[in-house]
């Protein structure tokens, strides 16, 4: 290969084996040149470098032995089906050990008889009696030994039709031009003296073909120079394309909101409470925001149940009263609904035209309420995914606020702020999250936004206690409900189901409410779940806050905007299977009132581990923001935020919760090569970023 192969960066089709179909399949990973091949990197390693003795073997690892076979004999499964197997019992002096095979041919049976010697590479698991290996790599060894590997195998991220095999032959080929054809360095000599760093080719080698003596450990844990060398380029990179991003963004124009406040002033005189400081200082901010140039790009983080919705309002009114529309979207058709209900309560008062718009709206009911934004005689629009289509046309749209921003990629956002795009004019964007975003997920995740806090509840709310159960202890659960009616307070008790299908949710909370029903004849029962409409689920609700139903049973429909300070307990069914955030969020439903609040997670055994962890969390915990940490610990910040699947924070190698030490640095640097080496931008971002060029671009 020529000494600029790797520069010129072809296609895989120019490497030994690559065919287009396999070429095709490889893409589908994200592999389309051989500079991918090199940061397509692996996620663990395997040791065929050396020879284990079995009496040395730990279950759970995968290792090579050397052996004989003593006698080998077709058994069958005893469990289930009876399966035909192949079964060697082999040993090497130091133990032994059974091999089995489920798929065999009489060759390999015949192969495989006594006083063979042989070489296995396989994991090592516990058997009924001694550990065993299910389905070996194997090789008979005759007389000379055979080669070890002189360095770790690499086991890639893969995906059908692609076999480990594959990657590491292209790897390998890549590798070697990498000998003599050294990957072009972008990171300027001082960085790399300054922060005393591997060079790019040689950390990439490691990676790819570790040393057997390399400790892997520090190399998983970020802490090998190796590592940290291509975890700081990646996350400069990142960086780098986001000030990009936030940089085209502020040099749009933007509509000034310089009304005179007078629907935001009769808006807080019909508000039962006043605003918390933190309320007051954010849209204090909001409303700065909009009176200078630029676009407004905020997020804005709150506690479930610290008041995020009144602060939307208030940007929505000042849009309004400006003379342009506001746009709310919700994750989801029930939020949307609780949003509607609340914003005609605050809005109609002062005659602003609002509607509802989400994917049950009928086509001929929705073709009037698109007419209505289309000619801008509906003011403010609060609606669902439904928004994204693309008939969805606005008048004038000054204002858009997204609840939950975790639950959208940053693709829809800008999706949906294209929609006020009017001759290089963008709309305000606002976006609101109950998930505490930490500082370094905020650089990197976001950016392209500002970021306000509301860190202070509104005034009385109480920690809620919270105890696990096991449902085996239902019938004491019931007694507990029982006793709290019976002081006067009122009870949630929601039910889940790991399906997704909201039918199975409400059959379960319909023969709930049957049981309870039979069991506390006593007391008041009533049940809301997702699929009744509008006004019945309001009508119930209603109820329930006026305290005519002792005991609410619900679906995960009461997860927001319920506000009933009487509520003093919350039981959980099978808060195994629901998510910290979802956990959090229902649970903030008690402790609103003076009385103290309950929580009980009631679980099915056997429990998984992580579900362990994740009740106990729960039980340890009451603030959000700990939980959500504790949450970002156990599952990574891309399940956490939602953006795994939009691939908005997939990393190659770098983990923006362990390697956040190096963001200082990170961020000193992008700025020095964005000054002074802005020629090499493009080239970092290609190598990193590759084909996804959504990076520092909009619309
Ligand atoms: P979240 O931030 O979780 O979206 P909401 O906006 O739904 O919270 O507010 C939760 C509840 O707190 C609502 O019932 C709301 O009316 C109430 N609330 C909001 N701000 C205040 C305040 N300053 N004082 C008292 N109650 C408030
Ligand atoms: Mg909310």
């Amino acid at each position: 290969m020529t000494s600029a192969f790797l520069e010129n960066n072809p296609s895989v089709l120019s490497l030994k084996g690559v065919g287009p179909r396999i070429a095709e399949k490889l893409s589908g990973i994200g592999i389309d040149t051989v500079q991918d091949v090199l940061f397509h990197f692996p996620y663990r390693y395997e040791d065929r470098t050396r020879v284990l003795a079995i009496g040395a073997l730990r279950p759970g690892s995968a290792a090579i032995i050397e052996c004989v076979i003593d006698y080998s004999q077709i058994a069958f499964s005893k469990k289930g089906k009876r399966r035909r197997m192949l079964v060697c019992h082999v040993s090497d002096g130091t133990g032994s050990l059974l091999l089995r095979f489920f798929y065999f041919n009489k060759q390999q049976e015949s192969r495989l008889a006594k006083g063979v010697r042989i070489r296995c590479f396989g994991e090592v698991r516990y058997g009924a009696s001694s550990y065993e290996m299910v389905h070996p790599e194997i090789k008979v060894i005759n007389g000379n030994d055979c080669e070890l590997e002189k360095s770790l195998t690499p086991v890639y991220p893969s995906s059908e039709g692609i076999n480990q095999g594959l990657l590491r032959t292209i790897s390998e080929q890549v590798l070697q031009s990498l000998d003599d054809d050294k990957l072009k360095e972008l990171l300027p000599d001082k960085i790399i003296k300054k922060y005393n760093m591997p060079l790019l080719s040689d950390a990439i080698k490691t990676m790819h073909r570790p040393e057997p003596g390399i400790d892997l450990e520090r190399l998983f844990e970020g802490q090998h120079p190796v590592k940290q060398r291509l975890a700081f380029e990646e996350l400069l990179v990142q960086h780098i394309s986001l000030l990009l991003m936030r940089k085209d963004i502020n040099q749009c124009k933007s509509l000034l909101l310089n009304s005179d406040d007078r629907f935001i002033n009769d808006f807080y005189k019909q508000l039962p409470y006043s605003l918390t400081n933190a309320q007051n200082r954010v849209i204090e901010e909001i409303l700065e925001d909009v009176l200078s140039p630029g676009a407004m790009m905020r997020l804005i983080q709150g506690d479930v149940g610290s008041g995020k919705t009144v602060v939307a309002a208030v940007a929505c009114l000042k849009a309004i009263e400006s003379g342009y529309q506001s746009v709310l979207m919700a994750p989801t058709e029930i939020l949307a609904e609780q949003h509607y209900h609340s914003f005609s309560e605050w809005f109609e008062p002062l005659g602003i035209q609002l509607i509802l718009l989400t994917g049950k709206a009928k086509a001929k009911e929705r073709k009037i309420k698109i007419e209505g934004i289309r000619s801008g005689k509906v003011n403010m629009v609060i609606g669902t995914h439904a928004l994204f289509q693309s008939d969805v046309i606005f008048n004038k749209l000054a204002m858009i606020i997204i609840d939950e921003q975790h639950r959208f990629g940053v693709h829809q956002r800008l999706s949906l702020r294209n929609k006020g795009y009017d001759k290089g004019v963008y709309p305000h964007q606002l976006i609101m999250t109950a998930t505490p975003i930490p500082r370094s997920l905020a650089m990197t995740a976001y950016a392209d936004l500002d970021y306000s806090v509301i860190d202070e509840l509104p005034p009385g709310r109480k920690k809620v206690k919270t105890s696990v159960m096991s449902a085996s202890k239902r019938a004491e659960i019931i007694e507990r409900v029982k006793q709290s009616s019976g002081h006067g307070s009122q009870v949630y008790w929601v039910c889940t189901l790991i399906e997704e299908s909201e039918t199975l949710q409400c059959q379960a909370a319909e023969d709930t409410l049957i049981e309870l029903q039979n069991a506390l004849p006593e007391l008041r029962i009533d049940l809301v779940h997702g699929r009744l409409n509008l006004s019945d689920k309001q009508s119930v609700m209603d109820k329930f806050k006026n305290g005519e139903i002792d005991l609410l049973v619900a679906t995960t429909v009461i997860e927001v905007g319920v506000d009933v300070p009487n509520a003093t307990l919350m039981v959980i069914e099978n808060a195994e299977r629901l998510g910290l955030a979802q956990l959090h969020q229902l649970r903030g439903r008690v402790g609103r009132g003076s009385s103290e609040s309950h929580c009980l997670l009631m679980y099915k055994s056997p429990l998984s581990e992580n579900a362990k962890q994740r009740l106990s969390i729960m039980r340890e915990f009451s603030s959000g923001f700990d939980v959500a940490m504790k949450d970002l610990e156990l599952r990574g910040p891309g399940e956490v935020l939602g953006t795994r699947q939009t691939g908005d924070m997939e990393f190659r190698v770098a983990d923006i919760i362990r390697d956040e030490y190096l963001l200082n640095d990170v961020k000193e640097t992008a700025v020095d090569i964005l000054n002074n080496y802005s020629d090499r931008v493009p080239l970092l971002i290609n190598r990193w970023l590759g084909r996804s060029d959504r990076y520092g671009q909009i619309g």
